[in-house]
């Protein structure tokens, strides 16, 4: 557990992905004892366009199963615990949220501190870099942190801060040393970080392209029960209890569109497919069904032909036999009756 080594291994991980690839990945690294295991995982449906379409290396059929093989194995593997029962849908709640911001928010030409605005929240920790959109544009990056979300008890501080991508914060050594240290005090197993499409997909602006970084930490049930202790506000303690649960499992979430978007068409093809070669092949055995048929009835007639020549045959054969055996007959007779009279 190396900052440096950690930054190194980000950097040689993500440099692996094609840019196909890199629509949308996650990076998990889980922590045990001594050690970092990274893990990239794929959108599946790029996945399947990228490795398993690529008909130089696999054919439509085996493709197919390989999917399917994985999807039944994924979901077999996750335990019942893992899914979440409650899930909460953040497009859903945007009119009624956790927090109100400040309406001049993020333009600043509120008047008011942040103590006396009088909305929720009026952000005070703002990021004012440049970033550039997808479209084009430059742009401020704007992320903010609410004020009802920050957690003073967990937080160092530090309300010094600088822009990263999460591109770039992986490949940094100082943020390592920082999760380290946070790892030490919250004993969080696992981060996890979105890239691509799976990076802006919460963020309001669909044009954004470098999000301000930010990482998911995963807790066992007891590590979070010790960071929620810590809380004094009963406010943040709500929220906090909201993320008792696990969240959606990204695993069951990729196998389903997966199966949605790649599987169900493709298998329907190979349904298809199958329905036809399988008319193609019963108009076979129907054309060779009556080929036998023919071949039948000529037997048939030959079987005919040969019983009447045999029948005639052994008639004459016979006629002949009984004359012949009539004149043997006669003749034994005759020798009879001169013996007799000898
Ligand atoms: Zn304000
Ligand atoms: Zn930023
Ligand atoms: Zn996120």
């Amino acid at each position: 557990l190396d900052p440096s080594k950690l930054a190194e291994a980000s950097n040689r991980l993500l440099s692996c992905l094609t840019p196909k690839l890199k629509q949308s990945y996650h990076l998990v690294v889980s922590f045990s004892e001594e050690k970092a295991r990274f893990q990239i995982c794929l959108d599946t449906s790029l996945w399947f366009n990228v490795y398993l379409q690529n008909q130089k290396m696999y054919d439509f059929t085996k493709a197919i199963n390989v999917a399917r093989q994985y999807i039944t194995n994924t979901r077999l593997k996750v335990s019942p615990e893992d899914e979440a029962p409650f899930i909460v849908d953040y497009k859903e709640t945007e009119k009624d949220k956790a927090f109100v911001l400040c309406p001049y928010f993020p333009t600043g030409k509120c008047k008011n501190s942040k103590e006396m605005c009088y909305l929720d929240d009026h952000p005070d920790i703002i990021c004012k870099v440049d970033v550039v959109t997808r479209d084009g544009r430059q742009t401020k990056c704007n992320f903010y942190f609410a004020i009802k979300l920050i957690v003073n008890e967990l937080s160092n501080g530090d309300r010094k801060h600088k822009h990263y991508t999460n591109k770039t914060l992986v490949q940094h050594k100082p943020f390592w040393d920082d999760l380290l240290s946070k790892r030490q005090k919250l004993d969080f197993y696992s981060i996890a970080i979105n890239y691509g499409l799976w990076e802006t997909g919460q963020s309001q602006n669909k044009y954004a392209q470098e999000c301000h970084a930010h990482i998911h930490l995963y807790f066992t049930a007891n590590a979070w029960n010790k960071v929620k202790k810590r809380i004094s506000d009963p406010d943040v303690l709500l929220k906090f209890n909201v993320r008792d649960f696990s969240g959606l499992n990204y695993l069951l979430q990729d196998c389903a569109e997966l199966e949605d978007k790649k599987l169900r068409p493709a298998e329907h093809l190979l349904v298809l497919n199958a329905v036809s070669n399988l008319s193609l092949a019963v108009e076979k055995i129907d054309r060779n069904l009556s080929m036998l048929k023919d071949n039948n009835a000529a037997l048939v007639k030959r079987i005919e032909g040969n019983q009447r020549n045999l029948i005639s045959t052994l008639n004459n054969n016979n006629a002949a036999l009984v004359e012949r055996l009539d004149n043997n007959n006669t003749a034994l007779i005759k020798a009879i009756g001169s013996l007799k009279q000898k």
